[in-house]
């Protein structure tokens, strides 16, 4: 059983990051909102990034902008905000050597250390706020006076304060506002994939399938774009799911509607659907994806790059830039 607590505003302070200097490393998607949504709540923030565009536009933000391994030295509280495939580089290479007892290493997606990719040295602390949103929508709403939740765990707890680090950091860029789940590494990290390799890895399946049969059968390609996501019909109905319910939200549509959606549902997925489910959750736990992963890292991604171009080969491109055309 994954245990969790939710987390709200008022249980949280933000005292623990007094007098303390947290450097943001990397200023892409996460690292300048939440850059900039720390700053606005208080704290003392310098950012670490190499020399080009993304420290430009931190400069521009009005930071302190130096290189990763500079910031590293100066922050004692270090967020690592690159992509999770370069973090083992950039922590064995500018991190590491600039760690101090007392020091904490904070990550927004647990992959590196629940597969054991990245290990922090005795008397750092390790913590993990990982927010459900991305980087434009957390700044959007701490903005407005909102926050996107997070998930937030305690990984290695050197200080005996790295529960409250953890919690003032979600504080801090707005994630307390509308409540974070407090749990493990491990919670979040299984639950992120398995929706990236089974949820949102089939949704793609199926929608490339509706495609396929349909221009099979004579549809015009950027009409069945349109009907399918074009529309944002799609975009409606989730919203409605998180508003209302998945199984509420059905009586928006038409009792046609709901009788072909219950009745061929279970039909059309196929028994095989929850076992296929189970096996992509048993290579996440079991570290076969990862491993997957990390080999393709290694090789320079041959197999990612053939999968990627595929994609972008699929007559769907070209039937939404007609669409596209269409709806002008
Ligand atoms: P981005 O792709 O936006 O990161 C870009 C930043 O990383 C830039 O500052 C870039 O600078 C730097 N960077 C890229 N490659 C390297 C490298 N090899 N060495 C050093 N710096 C590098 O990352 P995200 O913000 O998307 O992700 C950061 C973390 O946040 C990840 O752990 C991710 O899982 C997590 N996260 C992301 C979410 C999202 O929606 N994007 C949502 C929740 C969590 P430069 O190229 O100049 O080095």
């Amino acid at each position: 059983m994954y245990d969790y607590e939710v987390i709200e505003d008022e249980q949280a302070s933000m005292d623990a990051l007094e007098g303390r200097t947290l450097a943001v490393i990397g200023y892409g998607n996460q690292g300048r909102a939440q850059a900039l949504n720390m700053r606005d709540s208080g704290c003392n923030v310098i950012v670490g990034n190499r020399g080009d565009a993304y420290r430009e536009q931190a400069l521009e933000d009005g930071f302190e902008a130096y290189l990763p391994a500079e910031a590293a030295a100066k922050g004692d509280i270090l967020f690592l905000l690159v992509p999770d495939e370069a973090q083992q580089d950039l922590f064995r290479e500018s991190i590491l050597p600039n760690l101090n007892e007392g020091d904490v290493l904070v990550f927004a997606h647990g992959y590196n250390l629940y597969y054991d990719l990245i290990e922090a040295p005795e008397g750092v602390d390790v913590v993990m706020v990982a927010p459900r949103m991305i980087g434009r929508g957390v700044r959007d709403l701490y903005v407005k006076g909102s926050g996107a939740s997070s998930y937030c765990a305690v990984h290695a707890d050197a200080s005996g304060k790295a529960k409250d680090i953890c919690l003032a950091i979600a504080k801090s860029i707005g994630s307390l506002r509308v409540g974070s789940i407090l749990s493990t590494v491990a919670l979040e990290t299984e639950i992120d994939l398995f929706m990236e390799q089974a949820t949102w890895a089939a949704t793609v399946a199926v929608l490339t399938t509706t495609f396929d049969v349909l221009v099979e059968a004579g549809f015009p390609p950027e009409i069945v774009c349109h009907e399918t996501w074009g529309s944002k019909e799609a975009a409606e109905i989730f919203e409605a799911c998180a508003d209302t319910g998945l199984m509420q939200q059905m009586s928006l549509h038409s009792q046609t509607s709901q009788f072909g959606q219950l009745s061929r549902g279970p039909v059309v997925a196929g028994d095989g659907l929850k076992e296929r489910f189970k096996e992509a959750l048993a290579g996440i736990q079991n570290g076969k994806f990862a491993q997957e992963w990390e080999m393709e890292r290694m090789l320079g991604y041959p197999h990612f790059k053939k999968l990627k171009k595929n994609a972008l080969d699929h007559p769907i491109n070209a039937a939404e830039e007609k669409m596209r055309e269409m709806e002008e």
